[in-house]
């Protein structure tokens, strides 16, 4: 019989982190979560949390840590900081955007230094509001032996998972979703002037495109910001610029061009200052080029 899971910790309490926390904790587990800025976890404590002040405290006798952080150096820095607090047997669940090789350095990291220690490589597939209503898509990939055991805590928070093979096959997945995004945004932003610049408004061009099999509902949440020309970020444009790295580079510039040449214009846009935003805030680049 697989070990139930009551107690999980989450760290990292960004726009994605968060929203896992407050689902996790609607599920009735036994919640403990770090942020490295402490003000993002008050409200998570009057729900029933405890907030720790430092990643080892927030790990101490949990059976899952999620770890929810912006990239790989700090997720390798926070995990580094709770190696020696994790609890026995205790199963770490990568649920960032770190790239392939990053997650294989942090899995064979554990192994070297907690061989007892399960991981999971799951980045998500979904934004903020997704994450919210626990409507994300996991990646996951690892010891399949745990999945009975973490499937509570991933119906807790997403729509379901999608279990890929070993370590890094979720990450790998991840990166192939991304790229199709990150076209997918450009596209839309490039559209979008085009369409101005031809005399059609953003509402236009929706109604056009509306019912039929090219209005995907993120395009159209994404061409709204677009009109209202108001950009608080589901995600932040900088990441979507260090995903869009990540994906171009596994790819290769010969195979990929399109993606290398998104990466050095999102590169530019953050340059300019717009990598808080959302990243749909690339049309407003575009727009002022
Ligand atoms: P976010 O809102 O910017 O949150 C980033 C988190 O990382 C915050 O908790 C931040 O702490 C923490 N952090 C950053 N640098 C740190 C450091 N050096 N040490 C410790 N903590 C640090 O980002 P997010 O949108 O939740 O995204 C988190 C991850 O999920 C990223 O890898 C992103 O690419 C991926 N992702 C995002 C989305 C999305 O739509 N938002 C979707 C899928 C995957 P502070 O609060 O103190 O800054």
């Amino acid at each position: 019989m697989p070990t139930k899971i009551n107690t999980v910790s989450v760290l990292g309490l960004g726009a994605m982190g968060h929203a896992f926390a407050t689902n996790i904790i609607k599920n009735n587990f036994t919640l403990k979560v770090w942020n490295r800025s402490e003000e993002k976890g008050k409200d998570l404590v009057e729900k029933g949390a405890t907030l720790a002040s430092t990643p080892a405290q927030a790990v101490e006798g949990s059976q899952v840590v999620i770890l929810m952080l912006a990239d790989a150096d700090s997720t390798v820095e926070v995990i580094k900081q709770t190696i020696d607090a994790l609890a026995e047997q205790a199963i770490v669940v990568q649920m960032g955007t770190i790239g392939v090789e990053a997650t294989e350095q942090l899995n064979k990291y554990l192994k070297e230094n907690r061989p007892d220690i399960g991981f999971i490589d799951a980045p998500v597939s979904g934004t903020k509001k997704p994450a919210e209503m626990a409507q994300i898509a996991i990646l996951a990939s690892g010891d399949r032996a745990l999945q009975s055991q973490i499937e509570p805590v991933f119906a807790a928070i997403s729509k379901g998972s999608h279990w890929l093979g070993d370590v890094g096959a979720g990450s790998a997945m991840k990166l192939v979703v991304n790229s199709w995004l990150i076209g997918l945004v450009q596209s839309l932003a490039e559209s979008h002037c085009l369409a101005k610049q031809l005399g059609f408004s953003p509402e236009t061009l929706w109604s056009v495109l509306e019912g039929g099999p090219l209005a995907a509902p993120y395009a159209k949440t994404k061409l709204e910001m677009i009109e209202e020309g108001r950009y608080p970020p589901q995600m932040q444009l900088k990441w979507a610029l260090k995903d869009a790295t990540l994906a171009a580079k596994a790819g290769g510039e010969a195979q990929m061009p399109n993606l290398h040449s998104i990466t050095a214009l999102w590169q530019a846009a953050v340059d300019a200052g717009l990598g808080d935003k959302d990243l749909s805030v690339i049309a407003q680049y575009l727009e002022k080029q």
